[in-house]
């Protein structure tokens, strides 16, 4: 289903045809888990496709402009777990994980180095970026995500 021929073959500025867009009312779905493991951090996830791309957030996410946290990329988790609320008792994340925020948003761009995208949650609502980072105990899985 991919455009990106459609899109490479064509000079938007010269053709009169319709560049495409990412569709404004397509609904993708957002959680943010405040987990309560070794370190209290917070998890990320944005749905894409059929899976939660998912982020660590060390410190309370950002509802302001201005403040930049680091987000380090973990693995992506299934869709379900956009639902799950827990304590995990032992192993891998184990501690309390609880729903702090969640809710739909709107993809505006997405690429390795770059994801825009607006956050219509309870707590989060408005224009959101990651950018991705070189720096941190983790460089290549480091982002930076703030509100702009
Ligand atoms: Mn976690």
């Amino acid at each position: 289903m991919s455009l990106s021929q459609y899109k490479t073959k064509r000079n938007f500025k010269k053709t009169p045809e319709p560049k495409p867009k990412i569709s404004k009312t397509k609904k993708l779905i957002f959680v943010i888990h405040k987990h309560h493991a070794s370190h209290l951090h917070w998890d990320l996830r944005l749905q894409r496709n059929k899976v939660l791309k998912s982020w660590a957030i060390p410190k309370e996410p950002p509802k302001v402009k201005n403040v930049k946290r680091l987000a380090i990329q973990v693995e992506n988790h299934p869709l379900e777990y956009a639902k799950f609320q827990g304590e995990i008792k032992q192993g891998y994340g184990k501690g309390i994980v609880k729903i702090w925020d969640k809710g739909t948003y709107e993809l505006k761009f997405w690429n390795s180095k770059k994801i825009e995208f607006v956050l219509h949650g309870k707590k989060l609502k408005g224009n959101y970026v990651l950018v991705k980072v070189t720096y941190g105990s983790k460089p290549e899985k480091s982002w930076l995500w703030f509100k702009i």
